[in-house]
């Protein structure tokens, strides 16, 4: 690319939000590059089996599901960049988008960066990540074959991590903070169907165990305080999750969380920067809604760009 070149439209990120925004804009003649991240794909390729994208009767496994979106993307010419964004500046138009290796510049801009899995904020947790704390069942499981393993969350997320792991693990401890789960019923009754599922409730991991690896939490009761210990190799993390904004930050309005403000649908705090997905969206955080919002911002693009040409 030379550097003289700028873009109609630069997509950042490459989830359901980013690709789908992608094919619409492509179809639309817009000619989107898409900085997809060295990670791409989003949280679907972390994810094994997705049973709620209408189109899959019998499911789809995650990073299948993003590979034929990636594929849909491509055959209407959609360009990609397998790097991260460093920076942005989007005080002056065209607005510059600064990878490891490039500076591109852009009429306008859809950023889809997705939102991050949240640690407990615990010093040990974070000195045995990856000696057997970890925040993927999927990454992680096949580590814990046979072996007792927690997992901790109430929410989608959570379940979704324990019926992973009761497939390889010797059991699976469900440790949360509440008595009751905020999770889906039809995920809480598929794990609770797994006879190597237990829970324990009310109760919150103080401190994780282990020098070398992961030997064991100390957990707390919140309602009557008391403290115990369970022997267990492995810790999964599923609190939820943080936007990816870091690389925005004094660049567009974000709330206190991080997620970017919304001013109008699918707008930012800067005219010609628009967003898709998770990284706004506090509530439903669905591969389909963050589909459709990747079809409004591509729409909104549209019309934007279209008006510039006055
Ligand atoms: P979530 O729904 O926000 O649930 C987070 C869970 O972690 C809650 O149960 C919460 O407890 C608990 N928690 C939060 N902070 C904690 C802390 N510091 N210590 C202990 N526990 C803590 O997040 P999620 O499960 O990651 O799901 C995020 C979104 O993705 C949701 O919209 C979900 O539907 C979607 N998702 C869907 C699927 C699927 O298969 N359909 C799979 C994964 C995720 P409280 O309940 O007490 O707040």
């Amino acid at each position: 690319m030379k550097d003289t070149q700028v873009e109609k439209l630069v997509i950042i990120g490459s989830g359901p939000a980013g690709l789908t925004a992608a094919i619409y804009t492509a179809r639309g003649n817009l000619n989107p590059l898409v900085v997809a991240g060295r990670e791409a794909g989003g949280q679907l390729m972390l994810t094994t089996d997705v049973d709620d994208f209408p189109g899959f009767p019998e499911g789809i496994g995650g990073p299948e599901l993003m590979m034929r979106m990636r594929q849909q993307a491509e055959r209407f010419d959609t360009r990609f960049v397998a790097e991260d964004v460093l920076s942005v500046d989007f005080r002056q138009k065209p607005f510059t988008i600064k990878t490891e290796t490039q500076e591109i510049k852009a009429d306008s801009v859809i950023i889809a960066t997705g939102a991050s899995a949240m640690w407990l904020g615990l010093s040990s947790e974070q000195r045995l990540r990856g000696k057997g704390v970890s925040a993927c069942a999927v990454c992680d499981a096949l580590f814990f074959k046979g072996k007792n393993v927690i997992v901790v969350g109430g929410g989608d997320a959570a379940m979704r991590e324990a019926q992973h792991l009761s497939k390889h693990c010797k059991s699976v401890t469900l440790v949360h903070r509440r008595d009751s789960l905020r999770a889906q019923p039809a995920l809480q009754d598929l794990v609770k169907s797994k006879p190597n599922v237990k829970f324990i409730w009310d109760s919150i991991v103080e401190e994780v165990l282990g020098e070398e690896k992961v030997t064991g939490v100390k957990l707390k009761n919140v309602k009557t305080s008391e403290m115990t210990t369970l022997d267990i190799e492995g810790v999964f993390v599923a609190i939820g999750h943080k936007p990816n904004t870091g690389f925005l930050k004094g660049q567009l309005e974000l709330d206190e969380k991080g997620y970017i403000i919304v001013r109008d649908e699918t707008q930012t705090s800067v005219q010609g920067v628009f967003f898709a997905g998770d990284v706004a969206d506090k509530r439903y955080k669905q591969a389909v809604t963050a589909a459709g919002m990747g079809t409004k911002a591509a729409l909104d693009v549209e019309e934007y760009l279209e008006n510039l040409k006055g």
